[in-house]
């Protein structure tokens, strides 16, 4: 007759046709481990709190099993007539023919089978009672009345831990069926001579002080029955039996219809055997039962288990995005689902229980969730910044590779095609509901970019300076000889017009107004204003730095001596027309000698220092002073000096010496005309 569902091979659930039936308590008081299983087994599992469970009390053999069997359908064992012995042992369960109904027998006592285990009675009430809506009480009509009866002993147990269950009203219905009912006396009869029993024995019980003026209504609905003699009269039994059906089908709106939704201990299905289970351990180890703990312990343990399952959907969706390697192609369309199914989960299930308890856990289930979406998405950042980045570099080399290329074009428009696809790409990986953004990450790739841009603008400027600095100094190159081949007291003037002239043509197409009015340069490669002045600094610096190199290419001594030579030589051997002079006995050589030699003298000053017309040296601006004065080449305050004061007078006398051997020749060869 045993047939195993579960697990357990040997788990003790029955069936014989119908509803397989389970022993949730056995006789030696353990709470079966098969509950949630039997539970799926009979499809109640899924239930949600839309199912039904009653009990049924009563003396022992008093057919409880048999009507349970003929109401509900259900397979309990019922006593053998030959051996007349105790067939229910602990607490069964099965469910009803009828719509999600769960039905617990309950063992009766009669002193008989468990004698002094009383024990059993009172911890099978409490509970029945912490589980059920309805208790049915199972009594003979003989035994109404009988105040002292088991049946009243039974009762008043059943009242007592009623109070100490529920510190507040919750109500339960009692639902007494009178057994063997001969028909003499009406129900009604027997339903007062009960009440009057019961209320009886409520009185006599010792109450909390704040239910001291309690009723027995305010904790249980009263219903009355009879049923007749199943074995004289087993039609009408069977007819009454049905009837008495219809008060467990909403459908059959029978006015006693027993399932008001009060009754309900708001316990979800799949909490059940937790609830159940705990509430038993609590009743053995006689500690004080508070249905409201209980049922946040159940909320707890149950929202963490699906939390759990929720969690576990969660990882198993985004498994595949972990490991990928870089960037992941439509990362919101995956983690996003994955994220709401996951919640979605959660929500459908935990619901059902204690709200504060659902929603605690579901803080912590959506935490960890986005704590996870956070990592991934800002891993799909870096991946898309590197690659935006790499992108911004690769465009703007080809962009900049083209022969006639706008530098600040180029890096434009590479950078606001960079950051339009990387946000497109990071949009695309946002979840709704989520705190994820990439505000932040778009400034951070704007400053990226704008650092490299930086760097390319200091080239491309170091270029552009370079390319004018070589401009300036090829054209001082071919200006500067002639002004020192025809020296003067302007000469420094005239090389100063020039270089100043040179740099400004150079400059020229940099040139831009501003809105004040003033001239400035501008390579129009972007940037700060003190980035561009800046470049136009470096190019001035080195313009200035050609034009000191140029200084210091005329004033090597030797240069210098031989201009000197060559212009004392010019004036002395030619004449004002540029004839050379033959020189006669006639001839003043001696006058034209002095004349030369003094108006040559007169340049040594001009050819020993860069000194102006009005005895100025030679000086760079001011304003570029503070730029040259931070290279090295170049000692701002001896800028125009090329000469020592020793070396210019080693020049004098050198100069001197050749003019005097000049002299001499000139004169040599005046006595040698003679002679011929
Ligand atoms: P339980 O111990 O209360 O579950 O009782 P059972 O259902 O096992 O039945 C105990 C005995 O009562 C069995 O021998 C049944 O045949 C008998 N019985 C069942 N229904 C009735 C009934 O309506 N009237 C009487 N007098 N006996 C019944
Ligand atoms: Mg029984």
């Amino acid at each position: 007759m045993s047939e195993s569902i579960g697990v357990v091979q040997d788990a003790p659930i029955t069936s014989v046709v119908g509803y397989p039936r389970l022993q949730i308590i056995d006789e030696d008081k353990q709470f079966s481990e098969d509950v949630n299983s039997y539970l799926d087994k009979i499809g109640l599992l899924d239930s949600g709190m839309n199912y039904h469970l009653i009990s049924v009390f009563g003396s022992q053999s008093t057919g409880k099993s048999t009507l349970l069997n003929a109401l509900f359908g259900t397979k309990f064992d019922v006593m053998d007539e030959t051996a007349r012995r105790q067939t229910t042992k602990g607490i069964w369960m099965s469910r009803a023919k009828q719509d999600r109904i769960l039905i617990m027998d309950v063992e009766g006592t009669d002193g008989r089978e468990r004698g002094e285990d009383q024990d059993f009675e009172r911890k099978a009430a409490l509970f029945a009672l912490s589980t059920s809506e309805v208790l049915i009480v199972n009594i003979w009509e003989h035994q109404v009345g009988l105040y002292q009866g088991a049946n009243m002993g039974l009762l008043k147990t059943v009242f007592e831990v009623n109070l100490s269950l529920f510190s507040k009203p919750n109500k339960s219905l009692l639902l007494f069926v009178i057994r063997d009912h001969i028909g003499v006396t009406p129900l009604e009869n027997l339903a007062a001579t009960l009440s009057a029993d019961l209320e009886r024995i409520w009185d006599s019980l010792i109450k909390p002080p704040a239910l001291a003026d309690s009723k027995i209504t305010d904790f249980f609905t009263l219903q009355f029955t009879t049923l007749p003699h199943k074995i004289l009269q087993p039609e009408q039994f069977f007819t009454a039996v049905d009837q008495l059906g219809n008060r467990f089908i909403a459908d059959a709106k029978d006015t006693n219809y027993v399932f008001d939704p009060k009754f309900h201990r708001n316990v979800p299905a799949d909490g059940w055997s937790i609830y159940a289970k705990s509430i038993w351990e609590q009743i053995e180890l006689n500690k004080d039962l508070d249905l409201p703990t209980q049922q946040v312990l159940v909320a707890r343990f149950r929202c963490e288990e699906i939390a759990g399952q929720a969690w576990e959907a969660f990882e198993a969706a985004i498994k595949p995005v972990e490991g990928m390697a870089g960037v992941v192609a439509g990362l919101g369309a995956i983690i996003g689902p994955a994220r709401s199914k996951a919640l979605e989960v959660y929500e459908s299930q935990a619901s059902r229980y204690t709200t504060s308890v659902y929603e605690e856990k579901k803080k912590e289930l959506v935490s960890k969730i986005d704590l996870r979406l956070v990592q991934l998405y800002a891993a799909q950042i870096i991946n898309l910044k590197k690659i935006a980045v790499q992108k911004f570099s690769a465009d703007v080399t080809a962009e900049l590779a083209k022969p006639k290329y706008k530098f600040l074009e180029a890096v434009g428009t590479a950078k606001r095609e960079t950051m339009t696809i990387f946000e497109a790409a990071a949009a695309e990986a946002l979840v709704e509901g989520t705190s994820l953004s990439y505000e932040k990450d778009l400034a951070a790739l704007s400053a990226d970019l704008e650092a490299n841009i930086s760097r390319l603008r200091e080239g491309e400027s170091k270029r552009l300076a370079n390319r004018i600095t070589r401009v300036v100094a090829s054209e001082l190159d071919e200006s500067l000889p002639s002004i020192f081949r025809s020296p003067g007291e302007d000469m420094w003037d005239r090389v100063m017009l020039d270089f100043r002239e040179t740099v400004a043509t150079a400059l020229a197409k940099y040139e831009v107004t501003n809105e004040e009015g003033e001239t400035k340069y501008d390579f129009g490669l972007g940037g700060l204003p003190e980035e561009v002045s800046a470049e136009i600094d470096q190019v001035l610096m080195d313009a200035w730095k050609v034009l000191h190199r140029k200084i210091r290419e005329f004033g090597k001594a030797e240069a210098v001596l031989l201009r000197l030579r060559e212009i004392f030589e010019t004036k002395f051997k030619y004449d004002e027309k540029g004839v050379p002079r033959v020189w006669k006995p006639s001839d003043n050589i001696e006058e034209v000698y002095t004349t030369a030699l003094n108006e040559t003298m007169e340049l040594i000053p001009v050819m020993t220092s860069a000194k102006l017309a009005n005895g100025d040296p030679v000086a760079p601006d001011a304003a570029i002073i503070p730029v040259l004065e931070r290279d090295e080449e170049i000692d701002v305050e001896k800028f125009s000096v090329f000469m020592s004061r020793t070396q210019t007078e080693e020049l004098r006398q050198s100069f001197k010496r050749i003019a005097v051997s000049m002299y001499v020749d000139a004169k040599r060869s005046t006595i040698q005309s003679i002679r011929q």
